[in-house]
């Protein structure tokens, strides 16, 4: 057997609070082999970042090992003094958090900061650390790397950042990288370039990774071995293609339920019951068993559930897996919709800021329209426009040009507050992080309230409290949480608590701004049954802003797709998904991961999007297309294409006609994954 770089032997965790000391992770036993990448995944609070800052030895003044052994290329670091464990740091172990900003000097250029990790770890020269800074950028693909190593960071993109955070992690070539969520805060392109550049530094330097997330598909395209983590412990550990084609524990099962995929049927994902227990408010044996539909009691309830091994290199901590032979779940497909009248119709909107550095075209003569009771969604990457679109029709900003109609009525020079109160109550709006838009310091319920005295002034407090009582209901939360302050909810009941306060005017139009992607796959697939149902009960028309294409794709009727602030496509979902669509969309959907390990790789589109300060002229995507040398002369980069039809409610902003759109270019079939490393044994 190899010896594993990384090698955790009932690993226990536990951080000091005023209510006493709570364990965070518990025996836990895991290894990494040379040139492996081993996904940990749970869903929050379930102990992997622990993992991670323990390996770090970085668990700050509350933290602390209690029991277990932590060998890194087989030295022990538990114990080890800050003084002993400063070298092995960078040098043996590099992290890569999900913030690149945090690990890096805002006053500071870019080059100088890359240049301190050679100074540091080498002393060498400043010439020599200029070169060593040079030769990382050019290896993590950063482009035109003398622009970027005079850079400060504010000067760069989120995809950029973390490309320079990679960079001076491996620069003083660590044994072993911890990556804990790298991806989460990038568009999907930008990830998928991520992941590209990940698996090339482990087959060129045979870097070892722990790659930290809760995003199995985005784990399916980089993990050889993948573990799950639930409650603080080991539920399931497995090489990446069996855990994805037969995964044994119920937890596990049920994680990749809640998953969107972008490839299959249209329907949403199956939401996972109920919340993960803190491992101090742990039920006596299983810990899972409350939410497991498999649980026993007499037996699953009565002792802790031991970790048992299920085959080569594959544990599980579960007392059934041997019986559960249970056919795969899925939610019904989505029935069609039967859309109404247009409720809202956008015409000609514009929106341009102007600032010191020039004008930032943020929204571009921009026109659709939505129907009462579908699903719009308006997908794009980041600065594409999408939520500048959604505060101009909220009402939250004002356009240059352009109409907004709100069921007949226009509305585009009536301010939020201005707007009279019935067409305030028709649309409302469901943010991405609820905690900010939530006063901290009052109920829940009090909130919800005095959106329901705002919108139905008139009530006696009786109808208000049934009211709040049947909002509550609608969104599924207990009534008994009313009385908590948001800071006491979980990240679900508390976008769950924003949904019931949208509601509170029974809003004809949602508008939902990535009202999901801060939450984990589970809690999003029971945010995302809410929104469907409510839909379906109400005929409310949704606008689904988000990047989340898989997502995207399982629950909308129709699509926009946004670029550099104009509309490139707009169609009924199955059409945009198909095979006729725009090229920017299909380099959008080849983007997003699957959760599939055997699946081929994901192609990334070359760079990120142009700054809307100054947009190309032209196609907005002529930068990045793969495409335009099949339109002859300069016509993508001199004029703007026209937002054609090319089917009945289906448009397309491109100069290649239908036919030729149709065709599949040779370079954007997938590439064949890299095959796996052989891994050493994981958990004992
Ligand atoms: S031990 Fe019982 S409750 Fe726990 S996961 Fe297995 S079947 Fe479910
Ligand atoms: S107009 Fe040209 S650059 Fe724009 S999407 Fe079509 S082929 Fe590509």
């Amino acid at each position: 057997m190899t010896e594993p770089v990384l090698r955790l032997e009932g690993l226990t965790v536990s951080f000091g609070t005023r209510r006493g000391r709570f364990p965070a992770v518990e025996d836990l036993s895991l290894a990494i082999a040379p040139g492996e990448v081993l996904g940990l995944v749970g869903e929050s609070g379930s102990g992997k970042s622990t993992v991670a800052l323990a390996v770090m030895g970085d668990l700050g003044p509350a933290g602390r090992i209690d029991r277990g052994s932590l060998r890194f290329g087989g030295r022990e670091l538990a114990g080890l003094s800050e003084r002993a464990l400063r070298p092995i740091r960078g040098a043996g172990i590099a992290m890569v958090g999900q913030e690149p900003m945090a690990a890096l000097n805002p006053s500071m250029r870019i080059g100088a900061q890359l240049a301190e990790v050679p100074r540091l770890h080498a002393r060498v020269s400043r010439a020599e650390a200029r070169a060593a800074a040079w030769r990382a950028a050019e290896e993590v693909r950063l482009p035109d790397p003398e622009r970027i190593l005079d850079s400060y960071p504010h000067q760069l993109s989120g995809g950029q950042l973390q490309r320079v955070a990679i960079a001076m992690a491996l620069m003083a070539r660590p044994r072993l990288l911890i990556l804990d969520e790298p991806t989460t805060a990038l568009d999907v392109t930008v990830e998928a370039g991520i992941v590209e550049l990940l698996r090339e530094i482990r087959q060129e330097h045979g870097t070892s990774m722990l790659f930290i997330g809760h995003n199995l598909a985005l784990m399916a395209g980089i993990c050889d071995r993948i573990a799950v983590l639930y409650s603080g412990r080991l539920v399931e550990s497995a090489p990446a293609p069996r855990l994805f084609a037969s995964p044994r524990h119920p937890y596990t099962r049920a994680l990749l339920r809640a998953l969107p995929r972008i490839e299959g049927a249209r329907r949403p994902p199956v939401p996972l019951a109920g919340g993960q227990p803190l491992p101090h408010e742990r039920p006596q044996g299983c810990a899972f068993a409350p939410r497991c539909g498999h649980a026993q009691g007499g037996r699953c309830d009565v002792a802790p559930v031991p970790l048992e091994t299920a085959g080569p290199d594959e544990t599980v901590r579960c007392l059934r897996w041997r019986e559960i032979r249970e056919q795969p779940i899925v939610a019904e497909p989505l029935p069609e919709a039967r859309p109404g009248p247009a409720v809202l119709e956008v015409e000609g909107l514009t929106r341009r800021f102007r600032t010191a550095r020039g004008t930032v075209h943020a929204v571009e003569d921009v026109s659709f329209s939505a129907l009462e009771g579908e699903t719009l969604a308006i997908v794009g990457e980041s600065g594409c426009g999408k939520s500048t679109l959604a505060r101009l029709i909220m009402g939250l900003d004002r356009p240059d040009a352009g109409r907004i109609r709100l069921t007949g009525v226009e509305v585009q020079d009536r301010p939020a507050g201005r707007r009279p109160a019935a067409l305030t109550a028709a649309m409302q709006m469901v943010f991405q992080n609820p905690a900010d838009t939530l006063n901290p310091s009052a109920p829940v319920g009090r909130q919800v309230m005095r959106a329901l005295e705002l919108f139905q002034g008139a009530s006696s407090a009786a109808s208000l409290r049934t009211r709040l009582s049947e909002l509550f209901g609608l969104v599924r939360l207990p009534e008994s949480l009313a009385a908590r302050m948001p800071r006491q909810l979980s990240g679900g009941q508390r976008q769950r608590v924003g949904i019931a306060r949208a509601l509170a005017g029974d809003a004809a139009i949602l508008v939902a701004d990535e009202p999901v992607s801060a939450l984990d796959a589970s809690v999003q697939a029971a945010v995302i049954e809410t929104l469907l149902e409510l839909q379906r009960i109400r005929r409310a028309t949704l606008l689904f802003i988000s990047h989340d294409l898989a997502l995207v794709r399982q629950i909308a009727d129709r699509v926009m797709v946004m670029y550099l602030g104009r509309v490139l496509e707009i169609g009924p979902a199955t059409q945009v998904f198909g095979p006729l669509a725009h090229p920017y969309t299909r380099a959008l959907l080849a983007a997003a991961p699957r959760s599939d390990p055997t699946a081929a790789l994901r192609p990334a589109p070359a760079g990120d999007p142009p700054s809307a300060l100054d947009p190309p002229s032209g196609c907005p995507f002529h930068t990045r297309c793969p495409r335009r040398a099949e339109v002859p002369g300069r016509l993508c980069a001199d004029r703007l294409p026209p937002l054609a039809e090319v089917a009945p409610g289906h448009a397309i902003r491109c100069h290649l006609s239908p036919e030729e759109l149709r065709k599949q270019p040779p370079d954007e079939e997938r590439r064949p994954a890299a095959p796996l490393t052989p891994s050493c044994r994981g958990a004992s």
